[in-house]
């Protein structure tokens, strides 16, 4: 649904996008992830042709940024979430939804239906009649989504949805983010949120001038600068000497014992394991035959942020 080839901006002497190539599958959720300044918003503004590449190219839905007639395919395949919401305060919600709609192309009676829809569907019918400028920052936020919705986009580009929300409202736009997915949308979600990206993406890019990294969440917390596996086994006493015991074999790389922030004072130990899929058979015969009795064992991956963090070092 998206691809780019070494696509690339600059701003005078400044790169702020250096051969970007990346490929978006359709219906997926795809994070992009980069600190300030680190040309995500740029790289949104190509793809929504908005700004031209210095060099490089890019695909929306099959149309080509950069031919006038293309680029006007590509504002009509794709819906675009900016970092302000851009909203006509004075105006209601429902005057809102029907000015974008007609912008949109839609006649007033098909503008309606769909602005109808949407407030409903984002839980704000209720509110219609409100002027934007009495909305709470969450409120504001949803119905920013709801207008990038109007002409059904295929694509929607989300630019730090949820920033600046309480968490009671940035887990409604979150929420609102999957069930867009559901609907088989194609959703380019550019956030400094960990946490939301590790919950919500598909596969995560860490992108700063240039891409860093791309896999799905799950593979870059296991893989990334890992050289082994850490796997936390809770006992139900303390035995003497068994990380000793277990430092000696050949397949543990360390054992220690370890303080459990969720468990304090309770006994557990963390191990350090090459290759977990083949050693925690033989891990845990080797706890059982030291007498241990094991409550449970599991493996601890890193979090996404510090992973990110080491990435982006
Ligand atoms: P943030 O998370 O802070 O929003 P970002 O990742 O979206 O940052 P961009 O806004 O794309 O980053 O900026 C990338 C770089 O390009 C920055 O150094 C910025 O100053 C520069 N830049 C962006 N737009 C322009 C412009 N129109 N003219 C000149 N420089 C620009």
């Amino acid at each position: 649904m998206i691809r780019t080839e070494n696509l690339s901006r600059r701003f005078g002497e400044n790169l702020a996008v250096d051969n970007l190539s990346i490929e978006v599958r359709e219906g997926e959720i795809f994070g992009f992830l980069g600190p300030n300044g680190a040309g995500k918003t740029t790289t949104i503004r190509m793809l929504c042709a908005l700004v031209m590449p210095s060099a490089g190219r890019a695909w929306i839905n099959n149309y080509e940024v950069g031919p006038e007639n293309s680029n006007n395919k590509i504002r009509e395949s794709i819906g675009l979430l900016t970092e302000a919401p851009g909203l006509y305060e004075a105006l209601n919600a429902l005057e809102n939804m029907l000015f974008y709609a007609q912008l949109y192309g839609l006649s007033y009676k098909e503008a309606r239906q769909r602005s109808e829809e949407t407030l409903r569907w984002l839980d704000l019918w209720r509110w219609r009649k409100s002027p934007v400028g009495t909305y709470s920052k969450g409120m504001k936020q949803k119905l920013a989504i709801g207008r990038a919705l109007l002409h059904q986009p295929k694509v929607l580009f989300l630019d730090e949805p949820t920033a600046s929300l309480d968490a009671e409202a940035a887990f409604a736009v979150r929420e609102a983010i999957l069930s867009l997915k559901e609907a088989g949308r194609t959703i380019f979600l550019s956030t400094h949120n960990m946490e939301e990206a590790n919950r919500l993406c598909d596969r995560i890019a860490i992108f700063k001038q240039r891409l860093l990294q791309l896999d799905t969440p799950i593979n870059l917390r296991r893989h990334f600068g890992l050289e082994e596996r850490r796997i936390v086994v809770r006992l139900r006493q303390q035995l003497e000497g068994l990380p000793g015991k277990l430092s000696g074999l050949d397949f543990v790389k360390s054992a220690g014992w370890l303080e459990l922030e969720e468990a304090p004072g309770t006994p557990a130990l963390e191990i350090k394991l090459l290759e977990p899929e083949e050693n925690n058979p033989q891990l845990v015969r080797a706890l059982v035959e030291a007498g241990a009795e094991v409550q449970y064992l599991e493996e601890r991956t890193p979090s996404l942020e510090e992973v990110y963090l080491a990435i982006i070092k």
